[in-house]
């Protein structure tokens, strides 16, 4: 889960993108944090780019010691407010 410092900074939402399940390596259309569903890792992709391919989570965080075993499902966690377009 990310961290903020100021909650004020940040707003909730009912946007329907939030919802979506992505599949990995498949282009956003919104700039902002990405989580992945099965193992919790996060990162961010900028619009018109794609989340990172690999099918598993041991591929996509292959440095951390928390990652869970499974497939890699992507949804969008955070959103960029002046950056969506
Ligand atoms: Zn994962």
């Amino acid at each position: 889960m990310p961290k903020y410092k100021d909650k004020s900074r940040f707003f909730p939402s009912q946007d329907k993108r939030f919802d979506e399940l992505l599949k990995p390596g498949q282009e956003v259309h919104v700039d902002g944090i990405y989580i992945c569903m099965t193992c919790g890792f996060e990162t961010y992709v900028e619009s018109g780019t794609a989340l990172p391919s690999a099918p598993t989570c041991a591929e996509h965080a292959d440095n951390l010691d928390w990652y869970s075993e499974g497939a890699a499902i992507w949804r969008l966690l955070a959103a960029l407010v002046n950056r969506q377009r």
